[in-house]
């Protein structure tokens, strides 16, 4: 550990204490939010267990290192707390894909359909859906409805749609949404970089193209990569996901070499080079200045309360559904 992040963490221990506040980090901000995350008590996860996380800490006020539907998020599990974004403009291409009102015509013009939404959406658009997911829920919770004989508008991800067709064969009418960053790794260049390596192991996120998931040896949500990084037998691992998620794959195997899947090569237009732009904004610098600006998060009472209502929908399903697993398991 370097003295000035000896400094730097000093300084944020006093910061957060003073200001009665919790950081708490997306597994995609830069290697040192995430440590300073870890190491002031606070926590590195995906959104939904960030939002979880804040539930649970006695701080009224909550710093939250990533995107603003992550600080949205977070506001409607935890209304009584503070939400602060350290930039209100990281946003999600996923997000900004998907307004308010071209979406609600799209729903009209299915009425008997369940609105089933991606996490990374804004509060409006998860507070007029029947059912907020994430990544690692998504399947077994559109099988469910499935089984149910309900029929499904999925949004905002075509390619995490389009994953899930593929896997389950369920018919659901899907929006036109993507990420930039997920959507950019190039398959010939993957395919060349598998072929250099030989012996490698290709993570994916399924906010990836159909034709770089179809070269994956496991296929998941942030928490489910990591995981698969440390289960890996392969010395040499590919990642298909925002790079600043190797932090936490390094942690659990230093001795193992990873590899950003390629996002250069034919057709190529580096809108991203596999770099949540979003994600960078947030920075040291804007951390221990966000209570001299704009950065906390206000939400209308009437959205917290629908959104509040889709996502406590999911998070039963998730509690019955590991519960059943691990019964079973
Ligand atoms: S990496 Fe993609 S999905 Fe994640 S916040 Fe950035 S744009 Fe959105």
């Amino acid at each position: 550990m370097n003295i000035q992040y000896t400094e730097k963490l000093k300084f944020v221990k006093n910061f957060l204490r003073q200001n009665d506040a919790k950081l708490i980090a997306h597994y995609y901000v830069d290697e040192e939010l995430q440590k300073l995350a870890e190491d002031t008590g606070g926590c590195v996860a995906d959104s939904l267990q960030m939002a979880k996380f804040g539930s649970q800490q006695k701080e009224s006020k909550l710093i939250i290192a990533g995107v603003r539907f992550m600080g949205e998020t977070a506001k409607i599990l935890n209304p009584e707390k503070n939400i602060y974004v350290i930039d209100k403009d990281a946003t999600c291409s996923l997000d900004e894909s998907c307004q308010l009102e071209p979406f609600q015509k799209f729903c009209n013009s299915f009425p008997d359909r369940e609105i089933v939404v991606y996490a990374n959406t804004s509060a409006k658009i998860k507070a007029i859906s029947d059912w907020v997911v994430t990544s690692s829920i998504a399947i077994p919770l559109v099988e469910n409805l499935a089984s149910q004989n309900k029929k499904i508008i999925w949004a905002p991800d075509k390619y995490l749609g389009a994953y899930i067709q593929d896997q389950t064969g369920i018919d659901m009418k899907i929006w036109n949404g993507a990420c930039i960053v997920h959507e950019e790794y190039k398959t010939i260049e993957l395919k060349k970089l598998i072929t250099h390596l030989g012996d490698c192991d290709v993570l994916v996120h399924p906010e990836s193209p159909r034709s770089i998931i179809q070269l994956a040896d496991v296929v998941g949500s942030t928490t489910k990569l990591i995981n698969a990084s440390q289960k890996s037998k392969s010395k040499n691992i590919i990642v298909a996901t925002e790079k600043n998620i190797f932090y936490q794959m390094k942690k659990l195997s230093p001795e193992k070499n990873f590899f950003e899947a390629p996002t250069e090569g034919e057709g190529a237009t580096c809108k991203s080079c596999g770099r949540c732009p979003w994600m960078d904004l947030n920075t040291y610098k804007k951390l221990i200045n966000i209570f001299t600006g704009n950065n906390e998060l206000l939400l209308d009472e009437l959205v917290i309360r629908n959104a509040k209502k889709s996502i406590n929908r999911m998070i039963e399903f998730e509690d019955k559904f590991y519960q059943e697993s691990t019964r079973v398991s």
